[in-house]
């Protein structure tokens, strides 16, 4: 499918007892498997001692009851990923072992480092060896050396090197860290179970899944420490804007999350809702794109007075899909992904809603099926303004040149994907729908206000050299 892609999912136990985490954090990854597909892995420490295991593969393919069982510990850390950085070889797996000089120490990223390259070229040049090429192992090898007895200064010290939109959770010092990054760019929340243990999650769906109580959202510039069952929180870095990214109100977040406090699926009906308030169209249906425009869609049908219809039907048992498909293998994704229910569409002049259009392809697609299937018109409805700048802050998002909405005009776009018409949602209505001051939201990608300076090429560029 035509999207842009999260980078990873991460989740966090500590605990005051000894306990079988592995199978706890299996569950959380399971959760917050839709943000990473590539990869995953768990690391558990008790008393000085880490265990770890994982591999290339979703969560159920990685994890079995065998390899789960020795996964017992009192922290443990677990990450889901897709690569933005780094090929997908096994060694980019996360999380990240590494013995150093205060033991053992365990760390999982969301996001992307801008000044990675940098980093990582200096720490070559004084001596410094890696073992993967994903810019989170510049985060471990600062730690390292900036380790001089104490792991939060050290944390401290090494957050104040890196830049970019990051989410961290570390297992230091028989401590565990969660980190948000000085912008609040990429999400990290944090709850309590009902047997006092503090989890981390990328979204409260995981809290909600482990029976924790949410806490907060962390804030930008935000470490939290916590040892056993209690916690203390430092700033690190208090003078950036909070810039929360607006695509994870959009599509990377699950509907049954809540981010910053703001329900996604909320959200998500708002704007459909907006979208129909702006719409002087006569349609007879309104269908989402399953599963990503049916809030939205719910949302413009409630507020049109028009009937929800599902035209679409998405095959759920349709796993990963192949890096790099070749034209035809996208097509019989597409074919394999999505089917039609051709009683519902013939003759009906369709209104189809989806969360955002990225190179267009896909919804070329489906609108040609669709007027196949007898659909008498469609026309298509994005529920965020049109996409028109890469991500540096951990999405993977296409070249700016493949970028149909950065290159084309609606009506040339509304041409070449087939749509009968093609209406946006307003920028202004989008940060209305998510409910957070713009001043407080990054909407790069729609604006090109990037809340820092960003590079020229993304890091994934350069470290596709390494
Ligand atoms: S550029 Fe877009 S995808 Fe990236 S953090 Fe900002 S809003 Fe999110």
């Amino acid at each position: 499918m035509d999207k842009l892609r999260e980078e990873c999912g991460l989740v966090g136990i500590c605990s005051t007892q000894y306990q079988p985490l592995g199978t706890k954090l299996f569950d959380g990854l399971m959760s917050l498997q839709h943000r990473g597909q590539e990869a995953a892995g768990i690391a558990v420490y008790h008393e000085g001692v880490m265990t770890y295991f994982k591999n290339t593969g979703l969560a159920s393919e990685v994890f079995n009851q065998e390899n789960l069982r020795p996964l017992n510990g009192s922290i443990g850390i677990g990450h889901v990923r897709y690569s933005t950085i780094g090929s997908q070889a096994r060694k980019n797996a996360q999380p990240l072992v590494v013995e150093f000089k205060g033991g053992s120490m365990a760390l999982v990223h969301n996001g992307n480092l801008i000044n990675a390259v940098s980093i990582r070229e200096e720490l070559i040049d004084e001596g410094h060896s890696f073992t993967t090429t994903i810019d989170s192992e510049v985060i471990v090898r600062l730690l390292s050396k900036n380790y001089k007895g104490d792991g939060l200064e050290a944390l401290i010290t090494t957050l104040k090197q890196i830049k970019g939109g990051y989410a961290l959770i570390l297992i230091l010092d028989s401590k565990m860290y969660g980190v948000r990054d000085p912008n609040a760019l990429r999400p990290l929340v944090m709850g309590r179970t009902k047997d006092n243990e503090i989890v981390f999650a990328s979204e409260t769906c995981t809290l909600d899944l482990l029976e924790a109580e949410y806490i907060k959202d962390l804030d930008k510039g935000e470490i939290v420490e916590v040892s056993g069952s209690d916690y203390k929180s430092y700033t690190f870095d208090d003078t950036k804007r909070r810039a929360v990214c607006a695509f994870e109100y959009v599509y990377f977040s699950r509907p049954d999350s809540r981010q910053e406090g703001r329900s996604v699926y909320e959200a998500r009906v708002r704007m459909g809702e907006l979208l129909a308030e702006k719409d002087s169209g006569e349609y007879d249906l309104v269908a989402p794109v399953p599963d990503s425009g049916i809030p939205a869609a719910v949302g413009y049908a409630k507020a049109a007075g028009l009937p929800y219809t599902h035209t679409l039907i998405k095959n759920k048992y349709i796993g990963r899909t192949f890096m790099d498909p070749t034209q035809e293998e996208r097509e019989r994704l597409l074919r394999l992904k999505l089917g039609i229910i051709s009683e519902t569409v013939k003759d009906k002049r369709i209104l189809l809603v989806d969360d955002s259009i990225v190179r267009g392809t896909t919804m070329k697609r489906l609108v040609d099926r669709l007027k196949q299937a007898g659909a008498k018109e469609v026309h298509v409805r994005s529920c965020s303004p049109p996409i028109k700048y890469s991500c540096y802050f951990g999405i993977d998002t296409p070249q700016k040149k493949t970028l149909i909405g950065a290159n084309y005009e609606v009506d040339m776009i509304a041409k070449q994907i087939g749509a009968d018409s093609l209406m946006y949602l307003d920028y202004m209505d989008l940060i209305e729908a998510i409910g957070i001051p713009k001043e407080e939201l990054c909407c790069a990608c729609f604006d090109g206000q990037y809340p820092m300076e960003v590079p020229r090429v993304q890091s994934r560029y350069v470290f596709e050299k390494f």
